[in-house]
Order: C-alpha cells, then structure tokens, then sequence
C-alpha cells in the first residue's frame, strides 16, 4: 500500500483548492481507513472553503462529506465494520455518545460532534479516515456513485421533509432544486406528498416537473407565494429551503399555511427579518434541520437502494474540484457532481 495519496486541499479560505500529496493516515482505535471511490460535492464545501459560516474552519484541511469507499483498514476495537465493506463518510462525522444530546438519539446535536471535510479531513481524497461508529453503511445495491449524494443531500431532506411534518396528501413547498432540492422533491413524492417546487432557473424548474413536482414557480418571476397561493389556497402546510439564498427565506415564510412548519436548512450567511405579524397570527412554526441522525441515514439510503429515489449526477475528476466549486457559486451545476476517484487520481494530479 503506497504511503501518501493526493487530495484536494483547502489553504486559504477564499483561494482555489490545492492539489496536494499528503500522508495516509493510519486508524487509531474506533477508526478506520477508507479508499474513495466517489464524493459529490455539496454547496457547503463551497461555504466551507470560502469561510462563510461564523465557525470557520482551520486551514489547511481536505472538504468533502460525501465520501464512499471500500473500508481498507481498522483499527483497534472496530467491530461495527469490517474491511471490504463499503461506507460513506458523512458530515457527522462522529459525536461524543454521552451528551444530553446524544443520549436523546439526537447525535447532529452532540456538544462535541466532528463535521467531515470541516473540521475532519473529507472525501476529496484517495483516502478517508473515519469513525468507525458514524458512517453509513452503503447498501450493495446502490452504485456508489450514485450513492454519494444520498449521504448528505438525501439525508438532509429526507430528514427535512420529515421535520415539516407536513402529511401524505398535503402540501410541501420547496425551495431551491439543486443538489438537495432535487433530491426532496423525490422524497416528499415517495412519501405521499404534493409538491410545490421553487427555483430562481427554469431548467431546474423543468427538471423538478420530471421528478413529479406538482406545481412550479420561478421566484424571479413574481412572487412565488402569492403564486402558490393562487394556486393552493392558504399556502404549504410544510415548506423547506434549501436555497442558499436570503431572499428565499422570506418567501418560505410566506408561502407556509396556518398551523404550518417552514423548515430552513440553506445556510447563506446572514439574517433574515422574521415577519412576526404572520408568523404568530397564523401561527407558524420555524424550525432550522442540520443533516439527520444515523437513522435517518439507514432510512434515507433504504428509498434509494429500492429505487425510490435516484440522484441525478454529473461525474468530475477530483483535479477538476475548482471548476466544479465554481460552476455550484454561479448555480451552473444542474443537480449534483461526483468526484469520480474509482480508478485513482495520481495521473490527474501529474496533470494539475
Ligand atoms: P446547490 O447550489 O446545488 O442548489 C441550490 C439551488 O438553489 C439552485 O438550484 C439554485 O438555482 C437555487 N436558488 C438560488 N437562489 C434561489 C432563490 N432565491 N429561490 C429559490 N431557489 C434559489 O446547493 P445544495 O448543495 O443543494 O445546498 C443548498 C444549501 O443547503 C447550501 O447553503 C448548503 O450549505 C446547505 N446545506 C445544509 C445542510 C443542513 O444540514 N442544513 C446540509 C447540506 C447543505
Ligand atoms: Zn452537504
Ligand atoms: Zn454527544
């Protein structure tokens, strides 16, 4: 086995990423080593890289939380997962398993949670190291490229439908139908839901109607909630946002029914005014949803292995990650890009 490997690296917030030959780390007890095969790339790799967030990330580190790869090594005390297996290396990339948190199975939660690709080195790399107690266990029956966005992008909006708690034969809006949106608009459907989906892009838009979107706005044509309302009457009795956008924030709030839950998971940095008028007469509930749980993790991979749900991907090489970072910025990436690192990345690193 080689002793170093390449990765895309961050060094300088706001600076393109560097390819790099770094070590491969060696597992320590409850860890293991895994080689990618895949990582997509999510818009929080963007924020990530470009220190958008209060929390910033230490520099130099490796992005990338949509890891999946065979596991290669494990160390001490690893009896959850064996080599050979196939995981996924997810934004929560461990948590302490104690906290109040934690004990209450609310682990995105934990105190003292690690984030891959942020505050851990992430998938755009030959080599993971994970937490032996925290990946997702990748079902056979999903190619693993196509299982790469299920591990974020699936589980945040399978999760976030959920936490609208919006029920089969209700309404869901949905803002923002990129790498996540996409995704949503197949979970709510599979779950029984009519789906209302937003987009500032009429491709998107098309995109989400061959999904089985219900009904489509173009926020930058109108207003969307009056819109939806025309159409609906009294609004979504769930809405979630994905996009990383401020003003769609308002217009979630605006196109939530009475008694209705807008669910924000987009993460533009920044505020928003909270219509407080509306928000109490009608009688809305604003909740923030940060990924999902290990268990959201099986039930979110369980709709894709039975093809319930299927991510739409583009496949890049891992040397192409600054092209790809900033096609996502300037909302040029139809759905989803996946490193692609089945066959290794030496060559395209010789190339960078
Ligand atoms: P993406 O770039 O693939 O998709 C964003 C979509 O939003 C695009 O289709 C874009 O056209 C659309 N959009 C932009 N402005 C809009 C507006 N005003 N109204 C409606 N749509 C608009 O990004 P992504 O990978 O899907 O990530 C989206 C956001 O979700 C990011 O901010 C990311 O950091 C965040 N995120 C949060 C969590 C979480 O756990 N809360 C997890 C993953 C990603
Ligand atoms: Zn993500
Ligand atoms: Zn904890």
């Amino acid at each position: 086995m080689p002793s170093t490997m390449i990765a895309a690296v961050v060094e300088k917030l706001g600076q393109p990423l560097v390819m790099r030959e770094l070590p491969i780390p060696a597992p320590r007890r409850g860890e293991i080593l895994v080689k990618t095969e895949a990582c997509g790339v999510c818009h929080t790799d963007l924020h990530a890289a470009k220190g958008d967030w209060p929390v910033k990330p230490h520099v130099p580190f490796v992005p990338g939380h949509e890891g999946i790869g065979r596991v290669i090594a494990v160390g001490e005390g690893v009896t959850t997962v064996k080599e050979g297996d196939r995981v996924g290396v997810p934004w929560l990339y461990s948590a302490c398993g104690h906290c109040e948190f934690c004990r209450k199975g609310w682990e995105t939660q934990c105190d003292s949670a690690e984030y891959g690709g942020y505050t851990r080195n992430g998938g755009f790399a030959e080599y993971i190291l994970a937490a032996a107690g925290y990946v997702a266990h990748i079902p056979e029956r999903i190619d693993p490229l196509q299982a790469a966005p299920i591990v974020c992008a699936g589980i945040t909006t399978y999760k976030g439908v959920k936490e609208t708690e919006a029920r089969p034969g209700e309404w869901i809006a949905i803002s923002g139908i990129g790498g996540l949106g996409h995704l949503a608009v197949q979970y709510a459907k599979a779950m029984g839901l009519h789906v209302a989906a937003i987009d500032v892009d009429d491709g998107k838009l098309a995109h989400a109607k061959t999904l089985g979107a219900d009904l489509v706005f173009n926020a930058k044509q109108g207003d969307p909630a009056a819109a939806l309302k025309k159409e609906i009457g009294g609004g979504a009795h769930g809405v979630l946002i994905t996009a990383p956008s401020i003003p769609a924030f308002h217009q979630g709030i605006a196109m939530t029914r009475k008694l209705g839950t807008c669910v924000l998971v987009g993460l533009p940095p920044g505020d928003f005014p909270t219509p407080l008028f509306d928000v109490v007469l009608n009688r809305i509930t604003i909740r923030g949803s940060l990924v999902g749980t290990r268990q959201d993790m099986v039930e979110a991979l369980s709709f894709a292995a039975e093809g319930a749900v299927k991510a739409d991907i583009e496949l890049a090489p891992l040397s192409g990650i600054n092209t790809v970072l900033d096609r996502l910025e300037h909302g040029q990436v139809p759905s989803r890009v996946v490193l692609d690192l089945r066959n290794g990345v030496q060559a395209q690193a010789a190339n960078a």
